[in-house]
Order: structure tokens, then sequence, then C-alpha cells
């Protein structure tokens, strides 16, 4: 029996990083970038408007009120025809480029409508639209000026970065439709259990539904990979060895039951008949002591305990950091935080104890409640919370500080 800490460093250590491949835009969103990404562009690529209003010179402004000549409109998506003279402006929208000449832009809220009859400009202008100019804006204050973001040819992603929203936006904007990225491990995911009956079926005497393949499928997909389930196997060495021999051609396979001491858990017996190779059977911590961790070439096998909490539990702390590994993660461990417990707590037997309790903020600090559950089998009461406590055995009083793993992240 190992500790969850050397399992999790075994399992980080087998997890090999999977190789770089090409995939379009949309597909990149959650994966782990695999080339430095340069801009084909200054951002932004010209002086840009930052604020509805209108494009003046600031010189025009030493006196209060002002009024200028209208010369154009420049809704966002136009070039200026007629630079900025004295006396004049242009009516500008955000995200319209700055004509030349001038060096401010008046947002719309310090301006009002001005008769054609009051501008004191040229003949010509006088017969445009006119603007009065109320207050005035520091020059260059709603202006974004070219290149001020990042310059043409200038790095904005590093290899390495997990890609998010703002990742993939900014992938766009410097125009790459295609991009470089660690691959996503390919993962078959196999409930076993003579008891489970599919969803759509009211379970007989003795039976229940299958949980774990779906529990699984979503976890995987949460994590930003797709998985396969393989559907259950019986609890026969033969129908394993032929679902569990599939399952080891993709990249993981978790195979939720059958791993513990039982007579029917058949699973350790079959992955030794494939040569796959078991790194630990037994983990000291609960729930999950039956937790599996086994290797095929460069592939990965988890066995979880068949309890639905149980299957979740050894996802968040072992199969997620693995599937993270692969996908070029730096660092694939579950990421953790420092909570109070609201409410002592007693923890018995002789492993980490892993418990389901929520998390809420109290000023600067996460306040941990235990969440009473009925055990491992209990999904009703696990529902309910969104992270799990790492408990050692012992007294933990009210205000213990401890170490909690948000679910969900
Ligand atoms: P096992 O790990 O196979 O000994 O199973 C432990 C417990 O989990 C038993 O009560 C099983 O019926 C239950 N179990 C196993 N697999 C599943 C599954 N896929 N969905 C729901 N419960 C399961
Ligand atoms: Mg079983």
């Amino acid at each position: 029996m190992i500790e969850p800490q050397e399992a999790l460093q075994i399992v980080l250590e087998k997890s090999p990083q999977l190789e770089a491949v090409e995939v379009p835009l949309p597909e990149a969103d959650g994966a782990v970038l695999a080339e430095p990404v340069v801009s084909d562009s200054d951002l932004p690529p010209f002086d840009k408007s930052a604020m509805d209003g209108y494009a003046v010179r600031s010189a025009d402004l030493a006196r209060l009120p002002a009024d200028l000549a209208v010369v154009e409109s420049l809704p966002a998506g136009t070039a200026p025809t007629r630079p900025i003279q004295g006396g004049t402006c242009a009516k500008i929208m955000t995200g319209a480029p700055v004509p030349e000449g001038a060096d401010t832009v008046v947002r719309v809220e310090h301006t009002e409508p001005a008769g054609a009859g009051r501008v004191p400009c040229s003949e010509r202008h006088s017969l445009l639209q006119g603007v009065r100019i109320l207050r005035s804006d520091l020059p260059r204050r709603n202006i974004c000026v070219r290149g001020e973001d990042v310059r043409k040819g200038e790095t904005v992603l590093e290899a390495g970065r997990v890609l998010r929203p703002p990742e993939v936006g900014l992938l766009a904007s410097v125009g790459r439709e295609r991009v470089r990225i660690v691959r996503r491990p390919t993962v078959a995911v196999l409930a076993t259990g003579d008891e489970l009956v599919s969803v759509s079926t009211v379970p007989g005497p003795g039976q229940i539904r299958d949980t774990n393949s779906w529990s699984l499928l979503a976890c995987c997909r949460r994590a930003g990979v797709e998985a396969e389930s393989l559907g259950v196997a019986r609890d026969t060495l033969d129908h394993l060895r032929d679902r569990i021999a599939r399952g080891i051609e993709r990249d993981v396979l978790l195979v939720s039951g059958g791993v513990s001491v039982g007579e029917w858990d058949l699973v350790p017996k079959v992955l030794r008949d494939l040569g796959v190779a078991i790194h630990f059977a037994t983990v000291r911590m609960k729930p999950g002591k039956p937790t599996l961790f086994a290797t095929h070439g460069r592939g990965l096998v988890f066995g979880l305990p068949g309890n639905p909490v149980s299957t979740i539990v050894g996802f968040h702390l072992f199969v997620l950091p693995a599937l993270r590994r692969m996908m070029g993660w730096v660092d694939p461990a579950p990421p953790t935080v420092a909570a109070t417990l609201a409410v002592g707590t007693e923890v018995r037997g002789n492993r980490t104890t892993f418990v389901p309790a929520v998390l809420r903020r109290e000023g600067e600090t996460w306040v941990a409640e235990v969440v009473e559950t009925r055990g491992s089998a209990d999904l009703v009461g696990f529902s309910r919370a969104d992270a799990l406590l790492a408990l050692e055995p012992g007294t933990h009083p009210a205000g213990t500080r401890v170490k909690a793993y948000p679910l969900g992240v």
C-alpha cells in the first residue's frame, strides 16, 4: 500500500507528454500550445478610437466650450478621407481609425450638437453640421495607439501555454487559423460488473444502473478530452479480456470496478495476462484503497474502485493529472487551496480520507463545511459537495487549516 502523494508521483512519472499536432483554431481551446506564436501585425493595427465621440485637435480646445465643424463621420470599419484641420473635427465611433491631424477623441457625453450657423469656420465648413465641445479629454486618452498591445513579429504566446478563451481570441487576432498543440489523449471507459444494467433499463433484482461510465465520460469531457465508452464488461475472464484488449489500444483506459480483492475482481489478473505492467494496486486513502495504475507501452490503465464516489475521487486525484501531463501541462497536479474547517470532524482508521465538502469565502479565507454523506456509494450526498478535504486520521477541531481540492477544475 502506498501513500496518495507517492501514487500521484508514479502516475505523473509514467505519463508521457504526447506529440504535437496541428489543429484548426476551434479545437485549440483547453489544449497546450506546442509552438511560440508571433503576431503577423501590429495590434491594434491602426490608431483606434476607444470611445464614441469626436476626433479633434487638442489645440482647438484651449478655450471651452469650442464649436467645431464636423467634416465626416467615421463608423468602425471605415477609413478617414479627410485630415483634421484647425476648427474641424470628425464624428468617430469606437473602433474606427483616428484621422490624421487629430490627437484627441472627446467622448460624446462631453459634447452637444451645435447648429451649422454657429460654426466659426471657413465658408465651406460653415455648411456642415457643427458640434460644441463642452469638456476636453486628455490628449491621446481615448486613443489606442497602433502597436501598443503588440508589435508585428513579437511573440504573443509561448509554447506551453494552456489555451483558454482569451488565448483563442488572441490567436484569431494574429491570423492563426491553425495552430500546433500537444495532442489530447484518446480515452476508453469500461464499466465492469454483472449487476450493471443500462440507464434505459429498470433494474431487476440485484441489479443497479451503470453510473460510472457516464460520470467518467463527463469527467473526461470536462478535462477537454473526448472519451469513448466500451460499455459494461461482465465479470468473466473472457469478456473482460476482450474489452480490456480493445481498451488498451487507446492512450488511456479507465476501468471502473473489479479491482478490489473480491472473488469476481478479475481486472488485475486480466491486465497481467495481457502483459500490462501494474505499478500499484492499493493506496492508503479512503475512499479508493483499491486504486490500480498500470502501463502498457506508452499507454496508461487506471482501475478505479466501482463505488460511484470512489470512481470520481480517483479520477480527480490521479486520472486528471495524468491526462493533463499527457496534454503538456507544466503543472498537472490537481489544484488545492488552504481552507479552515467550519465544524470539527473526526477521521477514523489509518488512511488519508478525502471528505466531501462545500467551500465558501469568508473575507480573505476559504471556509470548508463538511458534507455529510452515507459513504462512497452515496452520489446524492456527494453531489452537494464542491471540494474534497484531505484529512489524516485523528480529530480535527473547528478552525483547523486543511488542504482542499476544489472539484470541477
Ligand atoms: P467493485 O469495485 O466492482 O467491487 O464495486 C464496488 C461497488 O460499486 C459495488 O456495489 C458495485 O455494484 C458498484 N459499482 C461498480 N461499478 C459500478 C458502476 N459502473 N456504476 C454504479 N455502481 C457500480
Ligand atoms: Mg464489481
